[in-house]
C-alpha cells in the first residue's frame, strides 16, 4: 500500500522567518496537499543558545497569513506530540547509544580548548581542521583511547559528545527530488556531532529520528543542507531505517536581486525591500524589520511570487491561486540554480491581485483610510457607493491600496490650487471661449453619464471651433487641480453635475485672476 504523503516544515526559532523559509514551507505544503496528505510544523529548538522569544509565534502567524494550513504540529497537536524538539529530548539518546553500540558512532571527550588547538595546528599548516576519518585517531575519543580509559571517563561523567563514525573510502548516493542522483565521497564527510554534551541532539540526529517517528515521507529543505545530506544518509543506513528514509528535496537558494549571493536575514531592509513576511521587532534590540503584510501586500500575491522563486509551471501562466499551485506544483519543475529575487516582479504580482479585486472589496480596505484622512466617519461625507466607484477609478493606477488616497484625495476634497505649469502652457483665448460655452452647455444637461459629458465636450468644441485635444488637460486641472489622474470622464460622472459645475466655476475664476 502506498504510504500517506507527509511533509514537514521544521524551522528553528532563532528569529523571524525569512521569505526563503516561507518558500520551503510553501513547497512542502503544496506537495502534501496535492497528494492528499499532511503538512506538519515541527519546531527544531535543540540549540538553546540561539532561541529567540516570540520566534515560534511569529512562524505560526506567518504561515497562517500565507494561507498555509498546519495539519499537525506545535500549534495544531497530533498523535506524534510533542512537536517541539526540546520537549522530545529524552527520545534521542537511545538512538545515539545504539549507533555507538553498533560501532557507527563514538564518544568524543575533546574539550573546547583541545579542539581549538587542533584547529590552530591545521591553520598553521594552511588547512582547515575537520574532525573526520583523517584526524579522529589523533583526538580524544572512544576509538583512539583504550577501552578501559573510555569506561573510566564515562563513569566519571566526563563531558562528552557522540560523533558519527563516517566510514572511509565509500561512495554515498541518494536520489534528490530536485537534483536527481547525488554522489558524495565519504572521506569528505566529517564525523558530525549527533548528541551534544548537554544531552541535546544536534539537528543531524534529531531531524532523522523525528522524521521517522513522525512518518515523514518527503523531507523538503534548503540547499544549505545538501553538504550534510551524506551524513544523514549514513545515519538512516546505520539505524536500519533505509526503508523509512523520506525522499529528500533540496531547494535552490534565494539570491539577492543582483544575483550576487544569498538573500539573507541580515539583509533586513538594507536592499530596499523586506525579507520577512511580517514585521518583526527584535526583542533584544527593539529594531524593527519590515514585513510584506505591513507593506500592504496581499498574502495571495506574496505566495504566488514565492512559488515562482525556484519553480515554474512550464507554461506562460503566472497568476496562480493556492488551489492552482497545489494542482500544478511539481519537483520536476523546481530548478537547481539559485532563484534571483525580483522586488519589482513582487510589486507586479500585488498589482495583478489588486486589479482582480472587486470595487466593493477594495472599498472595505480603503474606507478606514478615507475616514482617517477626512477625520470623520465616511457616512458623514459620502456614500459607500461613491467610495466604491473611486476604487474602480483608481485601482488601475495603483499597486497598493495605500496609494489610493494620494490618487483620489481630490475627488473627496475640491481643489484650492491648480497646477500652474499646465495653465501657463495651455491657456489661451480659445480656452476662455470654450469653457464659457461648456459651462452653459453643462448646466443645461439633464443626464450626467460619461456619454452625456463626452457629447457635450465634442459639441462645445465644434461650436467654438476648438479641437477637444487642446482643452482636455485644462478641463482636468480645473476640476481636479492636477494635470494628470484617473479617467477624466469617469471622474466627472462620479462627481456629478452640481459638483462639476461648481468646481469648474471656481477653477475658471482662479485661472482668470491669474492669467489677466
Ligand atoms: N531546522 C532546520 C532549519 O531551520 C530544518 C531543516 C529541515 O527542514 O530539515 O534549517
Amino acid at each position: 500500500m502506498e504510504k500517506r504523503t507527509r511533509t514537514r516544515f521544521a524551522p528553528s526559532p532563532t528569529g523571524p522567518l525569512h521569505m526563503g523559509g516561507v518558500r520551503t514551507a510553501l513547497y512542502a505544503y503544496l506537495f502534501a496537499k496535492q497528494k492528499g496528505g499532511d503538512f506538519l510544523l515541527r519546531i527544531e529548538d535543540t540549540d538553546q543558545n540561539r532561541f529567540v522569544p516570540g520566534a515560534e509565534e511569529y512562524i505560526i502567524e506567518a504561515l497562517h497569513w500565507c494561507g498555509i494550513k498546519i495539519d499537525e504540529g506545535v500549534s495544531a497537536g497530533g498523535k506524534f506530540s510533542p512537536y517541539r524538539q526540546s520537549e522530545r529530548k529524552e527520545m534521542y539518546r537511545k538512538y545515539a547509544e545504539q549507533l555507538v553500540e553498533s560501532g557507527h558512532a563514538y564518544y568524543a571527550f575533546d574539550a573546547s580548548a583541545e579542539l581549538d588547538t587542533a584547529r590552530k595546528l591545521a591553520e598553521a599548516a594552511g588547512k582547515t581542521f575537520s574532525y573526520d576519518s583523517s584526524s579522529r585517531m589523533n583526538m580524544k575519543n572512544s576509538l583512539s583511547l583504550p577501552k578501559n580509559e573510555t569506561s573510566r571517563l564515562i563513569s566519571e561523567n566526563t563531558p562528552h559528545v557522540i560523533r558519527l563514525n563516517v566510514p572511509v573510502n565509500e561512495e554515498i548516493r541518494f536520489t534528490d527530488l530536485v537534483r536527481g542522483e547525488v554522489v558524495f565521497h565519504s572521506n569528505l564527510v566529517d564525523d558530525k556531532v549527533l548528541l551534544k554534551s548537554d544531552g541535546m541532539p544536534t539537528y543531524h540526529l534529531a531531524h532523522i529520528v523525528d522524521d521517522v517517528l513522525m512518518e515523514i515521507t518527503h523531507a523538503i529543505r534548503g540547499e544549505e543542507w545538501l553538504p550534510s545530506a551524506p551524513a544523514h544518509i549514513l545515519i538512516y543506513d546505520f539505524l536500519g531505517w533505509k526503508e523509512q528514509m523520506p525522499h529528500y528535496a533540496h531547494l535552490p537558494l534565494l539570491l539577492k536581486p543582483d544575483g550576487n549571493g544569498k538573500l539573507s536575514k541580515r539583509d533586513g531592509d538594507r536592499l530596499g525591500f523586506p525579507v520577512f513576511p511580517l514585521e518583526w521587532k527584535d526583542p533584544a534590540t527593539g529594531e524593527i524589520s519590515s514585513g510584506y503584510r505591513e507593506r500592504g501586500y496581499y498574502p495571495e500575491a506574496f505566495v504566488n511570487m514565492l512559488a515562482f522563486l525556484g519553480w515554474n509551471p512550464g507554461t506562460e501562466q503566472e497568476i496562480f491561486s493556492m488551489d492552482e499551485l497545489i494542482r500544478n506544483f511539481s519537483f520536476h519543475h523546481v530548478h537547481k540554480a539559485g532563484a534571483r529575487f525580483d522586488p519589482e516582479k513582487t510589486k507586479w504580482f500585488n498589482q495583478q491581485y489588486l486589479h482582480k479585486k472587486s470595487d466593493e472589496e477594495l472599498a472595505k480596505e480603503f474606507l478606514p483610510v478615507v475616514e482617517r484622512e477626512l477625520n470623520s466617519p465616511q457616512s458623514a461625507v459620502c456614500s459607500p457607493q461613491f467610495v466604491q466607484r473611486i476604487c474602480g477609478l483608481v485601482k488601475e493606477k495603483a499597486t497598493f491600496v495605500s496609494e489610493f488616497w494620494n490618487l483620489s484625495s481630490y475627488l473627496f476634497i475640491a481643489p484650492s490650487e491648480y497646477e500652474q505649469d499646465v495653465i501657463t502652457k495651455k491657456w489661451n483665448e480659445n480656452s476662455s471661449k470654450f469653457f464659457n460655452g461648456f459651462i452653459e452647455n453643462l448646466q443645461a444637461l439633464t443626464g450626467f453619464t460619461r456619454d452625456d459629458i463626452d457629447k457635450t465636450i465634442k459639441q462645445t468644441a465644434a461650436d467654438t471651433g476648438i479641437k477637444p485635444g487642446e482643452i482636455m488637460q485644462l478641463l482636468r486641472v480645473l476640476i481636479s487641480g492636477r494635470g494628470s489622474g484617473v479617467d477624466l470622464l469617469g471622474m466627472m460622472a462620479l462627481l456629478g453635475h452640481d459638483e462639476v459645475c461648481s468646481r469648474l466655476e471656481r477653477g475658471l475664476l482662479n485661472v482668470k485672476e491669474k492669467v489677466q
